[in-house]
């Protein structure tokens, strides 16, 4: 067995599911999605004991169907919320200097001044992007880090994107955030650094109902219930966090990407932004991703009803997206290059707006009658600040002792590069080793968890189909090898 501090494996889960049962810890965290984890790390670095369950697998929820951006937050100051914006650039911040910046790099996303693009649209999207630049300054991040935007030639504009429509382009404008290797491995990274610090990682168990000194759950492979007996509970079930705490009513909202071959784009690294028709806030957003792959979203969707285990994109949906995309490029994109779409639910607290764009994206931290914490809203780049929050405010309601918090100076556990192997799929490059490490390492425990939340090959049917049966049979053997 792996004995490295943050190996999370069937075989680790085994004895401390055992433990969870019996003894009772300061912390207990329902939800392994980014709030979750971040939680959990948080609360085991100011030295209290912490157990996380989760009623599927890590970055199960919407942690994995994200942008992958680690946002600057100037989208919030499109909408007056500077607070939010700021907080944003902070965590934006610390993500890329300090904790992890072997996650995340610095990407360059073009807003061409295409045809299609109106001069209002180039004007506020320069301005936007100069305040920007502000809040990046403000929050202290280098140049080195995050460069200043610039005015590009078309010639330039051409080079960063071949697939732009060069007639009437008049250059662009190229600015830069944070994007994530991956977000699912954000969310398995900070679970194992959490576990390297000695709290209890425990995926496929379900929490029945909170207290607030515990909840009653079950062991989803098994059916069996029992109780997990703790000094403090947060729910951190996201979308899902209304069914555990009746006092809060999410209503999600549907954002939905396709995914294209890179090649069809002429292989960018660099994002592509392009303004919504008419309007001058919110945008297309065309993004490199591993694989040879790139995603085109998001959509901003009510989805009112019952939450979906996994939600599923619209035809609609997927046709708004291509066509905001074709209005800039050279050769339209047709439906039938597109080789997969995903859809993930915005935990929005419900605030009576009208429209799911205009709700907050700032988070909420509450404690429920029953005495129990709930945190949710918020994005990725702020899970830090919200874990923060979550933990101050369980100590403070279930007087725990009181330490700071140190995440802001904790860096994320380094992954180690499986070593290469044999080669099972050639088209995305997936190798034995990286089964291999998934299994010992990053606490999968299926060949879905492999290829839907370790590795992304599950986007595109097609390459899940093809590696399905090989992952399957290197999964089957680690496990077996972990006993
Ligand atoms: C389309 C889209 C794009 C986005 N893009 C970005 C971006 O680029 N950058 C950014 O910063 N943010 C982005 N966000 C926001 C960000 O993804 C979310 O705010 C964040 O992932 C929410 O994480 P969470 O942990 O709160 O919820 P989730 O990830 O949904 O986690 C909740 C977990 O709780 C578990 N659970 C549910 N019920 C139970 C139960 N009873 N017992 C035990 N476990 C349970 C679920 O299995 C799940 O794993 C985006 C959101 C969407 C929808």
């Amino acid at each position: 067995m792996t004995r490295e501090p943050s190996a999370l494996n069937v075989a680790r889960r085994r004895t401390e599911l055992m433990l969870a049962a019996e003894e009772r810890v300061d912390v207990l965290v329902v939800g392994g999605g980014i709030t979750g984890v971040g939680v959990a790390l948080d609360a085991v670095s100011r030295g209290l004991t912490v157990t996380l369950i989760d009623a599927e697998d890590l970055a199960f929820g919407t942690s994995r169907f994200s942008s992958k951006l680690v946002h600057g937050g100037l989208r919030y100051l499109a909408t007056g919320d500077i607070a939010t914006a700021r907080e944003s650039a902070h965590e934006r911040h610390l993500l890329m200097t300090t904790i992890a910046p072997h996650l995340i790099r610095p990407l360059g996303q073009l807003l061409p001044f295409s045809q299609a693009v109106t001069l209002r649209q180039r004007t506020a999207g320069t301005v936007g992007m100069g305040l920007g630049d502000l809040l990046r300054m403000r929050a202290h991040t280098p140049r080195r880090v995050l460069p200043a935007p610039a005015l590009v030639s078309a010639r330039t504009a051409l080079r960063l994107m071949p697939a732009l429509d060069q007639r009437g382009l008049r250059g662009g404008v190229l600015s830069h955030d944070g994007q994530l290797v991956d977000d699912a491995r954000l969310v398995t990274t900070v679970a194992r650094t959490a576990a390297s610090l000695g709290a209890r990682i425990l995926t496929r168990v379900r929490a029945l109902s909170l207290r607030a000194d515990g909840a009653s759950v079950e062991e989803t492979t098994t059916g069996e219930r029992f109780e997990i007996r703790a000094r403090a509970v947060v729910n951190a079930t996201g979308v899902w966090a209304g069914a555990l705490d009746q006092s809060i009513t999410v209503r999600p909202s549907r954002g939905t990407h396709i995914v294209l071959d890179a090649a069809d784009l002429g292989t960018p690294s660099t994002a592509l932004t392009i303004p919504h028709e008419g309007s001058i806030s919110r945008y297309v957003f065309a993004l490199p991703r591993a694989y040879g792959r790139l995603i085109v979203g998001l959509t901003d969707e009510d989805s009112p009803g019952a939450v979906p285990r996994v939600a599923q994109p619209t035809e609609p949906e997927i046709e708004f997206l291509l066509s905001s995309l074709n209005r800039v490029l050279a050769t339209p994109v047709r439906r039938d290059q597109v080789r997969g779409a995903f859809a993930g639910l915005r935990p929005l607290v419900d605030s009576g707006s009208d429209s799911t764009a205009d709700i907050s994206r700032r988070h909420l931290v509450t404690a429920s009658d029953s005495g129990f914490v709930s945190v949710l809203g918020g994005k990725l780049t702020t899970y830090r600040r919200m874990a923060e929050d979550a933990v101050d405010l369980a100590i403070e309601t279930r007087s725990l002792p009181s330490r700071r918090s140190r995440t802001a100076s904790l860096r994320l556990a380094e992954r180690d590069v499986p070593a290469s192997g044999e080669l099972l799929d050639e088209r995305t490059g997936l190798t034995e080793a990286e089964v291999v490490y998934a299994v010992r390492v990053e606490g999968a425990m299926t060949v879905d968890d492999v290829l839907d939340r370790r590795t992304r090959i599950g986007l595109v049917d097609a390459d899940r189909t093809r590696c399905l049966a090989v992952a399957d049979a290197v999964v089957t053997r680690t496990i077996s090898e972990l006993f």
